[in-house]
């Protein structure tokens, strides 16, 4: 399945190891429905790696090493490319990102409305994306949209307040700046 397909992706309370999360997504029968899918399934498998491989996007640190594939991706990330990222609103700044970090997804013909909460500062972003930026490990769009608004602290974003952002806001295009 897609990322793109993905409507929500929210992690179940409690010490779970390896951490569950609740997804939604749409059905090719038209429908929505819900799932449970684990860390390893969210992050690893669309690289290649398996249960038990680490990898740090900040440090690229990837042990041990799994499938070809996932050696395949361990070597683009040393070598400096995300296998995903969005730009961080309230830091003013692109950052390496995990699909379990995705927290509400609408996608349209073209386009994909996507909020991120921040690994790094918690806080939640909106940007607008193609397909192949979130469904296409390590294609980033040069440029990215991006919703001027500060999502209240830790309550986060509500579908509706994500849609009506979504719909009415304009976006601000910035440049996505790989390092
Ligand atoms: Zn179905
Ligand atoms: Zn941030």
């Amino acid at each position: 399945m897609l990322l793109s397909a993905f409507r929500s992706i929210e992690e179940l309370p409690g010490a779970l190891h390896p951490a569950v999360f609740r997804v939604r997504f749409g059905c090719d029968c038209g429908e929505e429905h819900d799932g449970l899918l684990t860390h390893e399934d969210l992050d690893w498998a669309p690289l290649g790696l398996a249960a038990g491989d680490f990898l740090n996007l900040m440090t690229a640190r990837l042990e041990p090493a799994g499938t070809e594939l996932g050696e395949l991706a361990a070597v683009r990330i040393k070598a400096g490319e995300w296998p995903w990222s969005f730009f961080c609103y309230p830091e003013e700044r692109p950052r390496p990102v995990f699909p379990s970090s995705f927290t509400l997804l609408a996608a349209t013909e073209g386009t994909v409305g996507l909020a991120v909460r921040c690994p790094s500062c918690s806080r939640l972003s909106l940007n607008l994306v193609s397909h192949p930026h979130v469904d296409v490990p390590f294609h980033n769009d040069r440029e990215i949209g991006v919703v001027e608004h500060m999502f209240a602290g830790d309550t986060g974003a509500t579908l509706e307040e994500f849609r009506a952002e979504l719909w009415s806001s304009s976006f601000d295009a910035r440049r996505l700046a790989l390092t």
